[in-house]
């Protein structure tokens, strides 16, 4: 039996991989500590709010006092931590909150995860006490592909562009110290852009299919060429789950979907899709009238180009054969029925 602290649970991967866990593994603990930033919600953990082996804690991850001290009271083996600044326009407009949480933050949890796991007095002439630290990163530490260039591995440099990719590119070696230099038992997964349930709507996807329901223009970057792999977010709570049960201590994994498409192409999937379902549902006119009128007057109709991202990336492709070959690691949704859900 495992007793997880999860960071940023109450956010949209975060809640996700809470809701697949305890759904996999009943009998084991769960703590979620979250500030409850614009991006956190409660909703998203309400399902499982009231179980007995869940706890939420509002808090802050730059508060080492506090993680030492939920590590400890919660007997905590498993730190499994999500908690970040994630939207890139805002890492643009403000960078110092990604400074803040996902460098200083994560420095921290890592500061409080050595003093309990390894430096506690109370551990001397104890065999170590297993524990683990699982990073969650993404595919954006390692920079921009061509059309042409081959997938990113384990093993490509880091070159990230954006202060959101430099806060977790830092973030992402500072795990990598605690490992080398002081023993944690750490793992960082990264993934590519993920999709699904609880998705707050300021990314691309949710933000088309509210748009649509509100009848309101539906932005795409640039030329909208740029090129994302896209995974069901369930999916990558798979993989952390494989990550964590076979993945080796010290090591990094990709997980990704297999699944590159263009932005403008997203968003034309998307408005074909919002059509069918309006078509095939007619309780959702009614619920959606906004949405109603903009289907009937041809929904990409909505679609505006708008000024591209300063440094926008042009492309991300995840190389995952580590992934699959060590953990035998395959995505289990197709994006044609992850995108339906
Ligand atoms: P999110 O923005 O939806 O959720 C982040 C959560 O962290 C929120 O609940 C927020 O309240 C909480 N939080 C923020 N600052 C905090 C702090 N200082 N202390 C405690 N809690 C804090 O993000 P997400 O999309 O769920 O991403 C989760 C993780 O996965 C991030 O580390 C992100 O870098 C990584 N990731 C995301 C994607 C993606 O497609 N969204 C892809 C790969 C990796």
């Amino acid at each position: 039996m495992k007793k997880l602290l999860v960071t940023g649970g109450a956010g949209f991967i975060g809640a996700n991989f809470v809701h697949y866990w305890l759904k996999n593994y009943p009998d084991d603990q769960v703590v979620v500590l979250d500030a409850l930033t614009y991006a956190g919600n409660l909703a998203n953990l309400a399902p499982v709010q009231d179980q007995q082996n869940f706890s939420f804690v509002q808090g802050n991850i730059c508060e080492q006092g506090l993680v030492e001290s939920l590590l400890l009271e919660h007997d905590i083996d498993t730190l499994v931590h999500f908690a970040a600044e994630s939207h890139v326009d805002r890492s643009i407009t403000g960078p110092d909150a990604f400074i803040e949480t996902n460098i200083i933050g994560t420095y921290n949890l890592l500061k409080a995860a050595k003093q309990v796991w390894i430096d506690n007095p109370q551990n001397a002439g104890k065999a170590p006490i297993e524990h683990r630290f699982h990073h969650v990163s993404t595919d954006e530490v390692y920079g921009t592909l061509s059309a042409t260039d081959p997938a990113f591995t384990e093993t490509t440099a880091y070159a990230p562009n954006s202060p959101y990719s430099a806060s977790k590119a830092a973030s992402d070696h500072l795990v990598r110290a605690y490992h080398h230099t002081y023993g944690l038992n750490v793992s960082t997964s990264n993934c590519s852009n993920n999709y699904g349930p609880y998705h707050f709507p300021e990314k691309l996807i949710p933000l088309v299919i509210t748009n649509i329901l509100h009848n309101k223009v539906l932005p795409v970057y640039g030329d909208g060429m740029q090129i994302r792999d896209w995974l069901y977010v369930e999916d990558h709570a798979y993989g952390i789950d494989l990550v964590l049960q076979k993945g080796k201590v010290g090591e990094t994994y990709n997980i990704g979907g297999n699944n590159e498409w263009a932005n403008i192409h997203i968003v034309q999937e998307i408005c074909g899709l919002m059509e069918q379902a309006f078509a095939n549902n007619s309780a959702l006119a009614e619920k959606f009238p906004e949405a109603f009128a903009a289907i009937a007057q041809n929904t990409a109709s909505l679609i505006t180009y708008v000024q591209d991202r300063p440094g926008h990336d042009r492309r991300y492709a995840i190389d995952a054969t580590k992934t699959r070959d060590e953990l035998g690691y395959v995505p289990r949704e197709s994006f044609a029925t992850g995108i339906a859900k």
